[in-house]
């Protein structure tokens, strides 16, 4: 991977996180503790943060569009969910029992949530949509799962087809060639593929997506495929599930089923549900979820019931940052102002663009903004544009270089989008847009949009 001017800037730039960086790689593979987080030449170290902004132990002020990971929908260190978890640090942090937090906490979720007749919580996004796969197949009897090309669902076995281009390969070394045969791979965005497929098999237990498009967006859905996705999963009595990880309490109080009203039977959710603490949770239809819970028949819940542990589940600090979360986010007005804040943003980026004379473009709905260089899109995604061009990061080197040249301009953002918070203010925008034009010429200069 070449290595330019900004590049070399960013290491005179950022001492202590190239220190740093060098001593986490003699302990952590890699130094990093989540692939995402890779960065060439080295990924910045953050100090602390509050808002919009985090500072990197070098001293350096960014405004933050990682946003914990889409998880902060109001900026760190909201005051409402740092009180509510102070109190809950006083009184216990796990009690290895039921408790009124985590009650309170579903039932908050089964408000807000139109599939939401049931919730059980989980430790992490992952969890949730590997334990809604399992929900799943114990309802219907079937094992296989219809996955679509370019959609994440996290990070175990059962998912790991077809996540990134090319999506031949698995996204993994080490997946069991039983467990990706689980799997049944579907084009994105077609009806048609999908109905000839669950016509064909009689072994499909689900269908699992993320409905506001696979990988956070990169690959936009519309109502109409979800509305069709519905009708088509109903007919074939197919599980559908919608993974709300990203989208579920950030489109809308409701997430994308609140905001479009196709109602899925079985939700996976994390992020923003947990306020920023790990959480996650699996919701759905009474029936469905119902196969969690013990019955008075042993040998019912020996066979037929679905068995769910986790050390962490809905501990009690997790409950009271979602339900302080949660109850700040209620009304919809936050994602007015994340929404404002992104739709100008999207503007002002795809000026800049243009400006520059960048390849690719800048897109995306509600609270997310997205991105690509590859040159065949400079017009946008548009329907049917092929999917795998969007994920394709052809040149990995501009993706760093742009990373680090925006990081030099005072913004920190994963690669191929960014998530806004409800706190991002005009001049956050402002200055967002200056970096990315000014980041954008300097990695131009530096050959990589060649
Ligand atoms: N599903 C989607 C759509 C996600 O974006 C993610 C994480 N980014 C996950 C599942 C996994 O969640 P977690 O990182 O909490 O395991």
């Amino acid at each position: 991977m070449g290595q330019g001017r900004v590049q070399a800037e960013y290491e005179r730039a950022n001492p202590r996180s190239r220190a740093l960086a060098a001593q986490a790689r003699q302990v952590i593979p890699g130094g990093i503790t989540h692939d995402i987080r890779f960065l060439k030449p080295f990924p910045i170290a953050v100090d602390r943060a509050k808002g919009t902004r985090k500072w990197t132990v070098d001293g350096q002020e960014l405004i933050d569009y990682w946003m914990g990971h889409g998880s902060l929908f109001l900026g760190h260190g909201h005051p409402a969910i740092v009180a509510a978890v102070h109190a809950q640090l006083d009184r216990g942090t796990h009690y290895g029992a039921c408790h009124e937090l985590e009650v309170r906490w579903a039932e908050i979720v089964q408000d807000l949530v139109p599939s939401a007749q049931r919730v059980r919580f989980t430790a992490s996004g992952t969890e949730a949509t590997h334990l809604a796969l399992r929900v799943a197949r114990a309802f219907t009897g079937r094992p296989k799962i219809v996955k679509f090309e370019g959609h994440f669902h996290g990070w175990h076995d059962g998912v790991q087809a077809a996540v990134k281009p090319p999506y031949e390969a698995p996204s993994s070394a080490g997946i069991p060639g039983e467990a990706l045969g689980q799997i049944v791979l579907c084009p994105p965005n077609d009806l048609k593929a999908l109905e000839v497929l669950l016509r064909e098999r009689q072994d499909v237990a689900a269908v699992i997506l993320e409905p506001g498009g696979g990988a956070s967006g990169t690959i936009p859905t519309d109502v109409g495929y979800l509305r069709g996705l519905r009708e088509t999963t109903q007919r074939h009595q197919v599980v559908l599930i919608f993974d709300e990880v990203i989208t579920g309490f950030r489109y809308a109080p409701g997430g994308v089923q609140g905001l479009t009203g196709v109602v899925p039977d079985v939700t996976a959710l994390a992020k923003i549900v947990a306020g920023g603490l790990p959480g996650g949770a699996v919701v759905g239809r009474a029936d469905i979820l119902d196969r969690l819970a013990f019955n008075d028949d042993p040998a019912w819940n020996r066979q037929h019931k679905v068995a769910h542990a986790g050390t962490f589940n809905a501990n009690p600090l997790s409950a009271a940052a979602g339900i302080a979360m949660l109850g700040e986010i209620r009304d919809g007005q936050a994602h007015g102002r994340a929404n404002r804040a992104a739709a100008a943003l999207r503007a002002g980026m795809a000026e800049a663009w243009r400006r520059v004379g960048a390849p690719g473009c800048v897109y995306g709905e509600s609270s997310i903004f997205n991105w690509t260089l590859e040159a065949a899109l400079t017009d946008g995604p548009k329907p049917g544009t092929p999917h795998r061009g969007l994920q394709a990061m052809a040149n990995p080197a501009a993706y760093h270089a742009l990373r680090c040249a925006l990081i030099l301009n005072g913004v920190d953002v994963c690669p191929l989008h960014g998530w806004v918070s409800a706190e991002h203010t005009d001049a956050d925008v402002d200055r967002t847009v200056q970096a990315f034009e000014k980041a954008l010429a300097l990695i131009r200069d530096d050959g990589f949009l060649a």
